[in-house]
């Protein structure tokens, strides 16, 4: 019930679409960032071990002709709760939203430990490839999520069926 009456507070707040979320990790609108441009807030503020583990990625994927982009990585607390509000208002309500964004509880791009990468194929070479740099894919639904998640072997986890599961 809480989390539905902030999605109604979410309408009434101003347009997002007109507020500048630039400095809270926000990237526009179907862009991406290099893993390597540290002038951006949403890749400065990483964790440096998983900003260390991209850009190694990144490097080596390159070699191989594929261009890896970051469409989303650090967030604030505030960015975060405004997309999941967007997605409450999307989906209709919290239970259905937090399959597809997780609230600023329990998200980890607001501490710095994920990245949403673009384009598809570099979603796909990091899918194949990335576990050797630590990265792993997370969730089902989200072929573009990765964290640090391997294990010393370098396994990644079993796949999670979406951010509410
Ligand atoms: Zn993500």
């Amino acid at each position: 019930m809480m989390l539905a009456a902030l999605g109604a507070a979410g309408q009434a707040s101003a347009d997002p679409a007109t507020v500048d979320y630039s400095a809270e990790g926000g990237l526009p609108d179907g862009q991406r960032v290099s893993p390597f441009d540290l002038s951006s807030p949403a890749v400065y503020r990483l964790d440096p071990a998983l900003l260390d583990a991209i850009e190694r990625a990144a490097d080596s994927a390159a070699a191989q002709g594929v261009s890896v982009g970051l469409t989303s990585g650090w967030r604030s607390p505030e960015f975060q709760q405004q997309l999941f509000d967007d997605a409450v208002v999307q989906y209709g309500n919290a239970e259905i939203a937090s399959q597809y964004v997780a609230s600023p509880q329990i998200s980890k791009h607001v501490i710095g430990k994920a990245v949403d990468v673009g384009p598809a194929g570099a979603d796909n070479w990091l899918i194949r490839n990335g576990s050797a740099f630590g990265l792993c894919q997370i969730y089902a639904n989200e072929i573009w999520h990765f964290e640090l998640a391997s294990d010393y072997g370098g396994a990644c986890p079993p796949l999670r069926p979406n951010a509410a599961g």
